[in-house]
């Protein structure tokens, strides 16, 4: 079945998401929006039905998956106990794009596969309309990893996704490209500190406001290296990358980075090498490759656009993409996270 919808709720076909409802009740697979990418979503105390999630991705089993809650109840039946700076933080950014990982109640309210094993859980509740209403009516908390093969970059828009995942799930319901464009903020709050473990919309200046100490992970910008332990199991693997190799280049100095990045284009060119150049709109022109994408004029325009770009890079059939990196300010974090990670962690910083 598949349901088409826009975001807005006037259009919204309540019938469907009902549908759409029934099918999580049993057990099966629906794909739908949330406010940051898509998600391929499971009754999330279905063992079974969590199972064909990583069996559709193709996903480690030690890849452990965020739960989507619709009201706060849900969130007292699966952990243990909420911390004054998590109650604080729940009443500021949820429903919205911030994951936090709580202490699990006992392993039987949420099975293993969901947490991969951990005695900790991650959760969220969504604001997308869409995604609070299919976890209302389902009436169970949805255990829901981005809607991609493990690996890709996630799904923004069902039209990138649709191929990979429609013959997995039985229902999809489509709300349009997805407002923010990358995964959740996700956090561990330790007493009166927070952790970034992933970074997101929710960005380090926000969290800031609500805690006095606000720490990024340092695999975030770093690489993992082989068999080293880490917070977040997800940080480990490849993720977001084309099969074209691709690299960053970055200068607080914009003038510098346009410099090098067709300094490298020149060297290439002369080789006979084809460049792609992923580059903010007001940079374009200023480029020598031939082939150059826009990738917004702003972050926010950045996020949302960066999945979808990604995945078209293979079809260009270049040697090299270069992409600008947009520094680590406010949104910029989170986007160069999934950048160096996208170009397998082959990147440059000029001073
Ligand atoms: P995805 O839903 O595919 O965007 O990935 C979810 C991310 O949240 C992955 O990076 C996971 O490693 C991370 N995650 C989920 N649950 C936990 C947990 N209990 N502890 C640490 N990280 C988690
Ligand atoms: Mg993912």
């Amino acid at each position: 079945m598949f349901a088409k919808y826009s975001n807005q709720k006037e259009k919204i076909n309540f019938e469907e998401i009902e549908e759409a409802a029934q099918k999580i009740q049993n057990g099966e697979l629906v794909l739908f929006p949330t406010e940051t990418v898509y998600g391929i979503g499971a009754n999330a105390f279905d063992e079974i039905a969590v199972k064909k999630i990583f069996e559709a991705k193709g996903r480690a089993g030690d890849n452990p998956l965020i739960v989507h809650i619709s009201n706060l109840q849900m969130v007292n039946e699966i952990v243990e106990e909420i911390s004054d700076l998590e109650k604080k933080l729940i009443e500021k950014f949820w429903p919205g794009p911030l994951t936090i990982i709580f202490k699990r109640k006992s392993k039987d309210v949420i099975p293993n596969v969901v947490t991969a094993n951990l005695n900790t859980v991650g959760i969220r509740m969504p604001s997308n309309l869409i995604a609070k209403e299919l976890i209302q009516r389902a009436g169970v908390p949805i255990a829901a990893p981005s809607a991609n093969v493990s690996g890709r970059p996630s799904g923004t828009k069902i039209e990138d996704i649709i191929e990979e995942l429609q013959d997995k799930v039985s229902y999809i319901l489509d709300g349009g490209l997805t407002d923010i464009g990358l995964e959740s903020t996700v956090i561990r709050v330790e007493e009166n500190k927070i952790n970034i473990l992933r970074p997101g919309k929710i960005t380090k200046e926000q969290l800031e406001e609500v805690a006095n100490e606000v720490e990024v992970d340092s695999h975030v910008l770093g690489k993992v290296e082989k068999n080293e332990k880490v917070a977040s199991p997800g940080m480990k693997y490849r993720h977001y990358a084309p099969n074209t190799k691709c690299m960053m280049v970055y200068s607080e100095d914009e003038d510098k980075m346009i410099s090098r990045i067709n300094e490298i284009t020149l060297g290439m060119k002369q080789e006979g090498k084809k460049i792609l150049i992923l580059a903010k709109k007001k940079n374009l022109n200023n480029y020598i490759s031939e082939i150059k994408w826009n990738m917004g004029e702003n972050l926010n325009e950045i996020a949302k656009n960066i999945f979808t770009l990604l995945r078209k890079v293979d079809k260009e059939q270049v040697d090299l993409v270069i992409i600008e990196g947009v520094g680590r300010n406010g949104l910029g974090l989170a986007i160069t996270n999934r950048l160096i990670r996208a170009c397998a962690y082959q990147y440059e910083i000029i001073n």
